[in-house]
């Protein structure tokens, strides 16, 4: 009778595991090396600000110090947490928080504008350990879309949730929400008459030379001490999107990727090109199928196929040792890295 019991749970329980999308095994992981002498596990945190046509000639000095200030900000709470042997998930999404909260990037507070005249936000996580992930796309009121995308993650049997419904979840889950007239900024504003302006004359729904038409999304990738990768992307979209458009930020495999077993990568760009060359994922892939370095395979995606698909923009990313690559194909891509010793890289434009 016991037996018989016993092999009913057994397969009760593999019914139950079957049927919940949500019940990724475990990702292999490669061994790593270690820090120093003492053994220390390695870490380290990348994050960007938006890639575009970010040019010095177009900056005041006051301006490219607000932007290093804030990139500086962000990364140092990532930072903390990973030395305090926090994980890359809550380092990423708390890193991206604050670039949320600031005007100065289009994800959160300082969101592009639809055609419309309102704010679309998308948002994706993903977690290296389980390839498990977690999106929204098109929500008008929660201030955070990255915490958003955490909860579907975490605590909902999906990837990915739109609209209403996903804002229905947020609701659910005690997430904060706003006015929709939080995300009202005068520059976005100002940039979407522009390029409507622009539209009239040109059949390109975006137009890269108008200033703040776009750039601006944000994204952070993360290794923790325990070798767990992970990547985070949060944005507004693109000035002037229409039909409730959605870009490649809450796309895993476009916009978002990590894998314990290679890298984790986030996107910033023109989304739709971003879409068709799966690029976060191909540049995971190619780690995992040719075995190349990230490096190689960061700059085959960007600089050739990318490239050549006639996109524009870049990806930060880290592998599972702690290497760091940050490719862009634009003049400029808002950007920091941090590692283990806390030794900060900062740039704006192509150095
Ligand atoms: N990739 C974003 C989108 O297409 C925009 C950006 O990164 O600048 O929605």
């Amino acid at each position: 009778m016991k037996k018989l019991l016993f092999s009913l749970a057994l397969i009760i329980s593999c019914i139950a595991c079957n049927n919940n999308p949500k019940n990724e095994a475990k990702v292999d992981q490669p061994t790593r090396e270690k820090k120093s002498e003492q053994n220390e596990p390695t870490f380290g945190i990348v994050i960007h600000g938006g890639a575009g046509t970010i040019l010095k000639e177009n900056m005041t000095p006051e301006k490219e110090e607000a932007y290093k200030t804030k990139l500086k900000e962000a990364i140092a709470v990532g930072h903390e947490i990973l030395k305090n042997g926090g994980t890359s998930l809550e380092a990423v999404q708390k890193t991206i928080n604050v670039l949320e909260n600031s005007p100065l990037f289009n994800a959160g507070k300082g969101a592009v504008f639809t055609n419309a005249g309102t704010n679309e936000l998308d948002a994706s996580i993903m977690d290296g350990s389980n390839l498990n992930a977690g999106a929204v796309a098109g929500v008008t009121v929660v201030k955070n879309p990255i915490n958003l995308a955490m909860e579907v993650m975490l605590n909902s049997p999906h990837v990915l949730l739109s609209g209403k419904g996903a804002e229905q979840f947020a609701k659910e889950r005690n997430l904060e929400i706003v006015e929709s007239q939080y995300f009202y900024t005068e520059d976005r504003f100002k940039a979407l008459e522009q390029v409507k302006e622009k539209e009239k004359s040109t059949a390109s729904f975006y137009d890269p030379t108008i200033k703040d038409s776009k750039y601006g999304t944000v994204g952070c990738v993360a290794l923790d001490k325990n070798g767990n990768l992970a990547a985070g992307t949060s944005t507004g979209g693109m000035t002037n999107k229409k039909w409730n458009r959605i870009g490649d930020s809450p796309i895993i495999g476009a916009g978002t990727y990590a894998n314990n077993a290679t890298c984790a990568v986030s996107s910033t760009g023109w989304g739709e090109y971003f879409i068709r060359g799966m690029v976060a994922h191909d540049i995971s892939a190619m780690m995992e199928y040719k075995e190349v370095s990230l490096k190689e395979a960061t700059d085959q995606v960007i600089q050739k196929k990318l490239t050549e698909l006639g996109g524009t923009g870049g990806i930060i990313a880290i592998d599972y040792r702690g290497n760091v690559s940050m490719e862009f194909n634009t003049p400029g891509m808002y950007r920091a890295a941090m590692n283990a010793e806390g030794e900060l890289t900062i740039g704006i434009y192509k150095e």
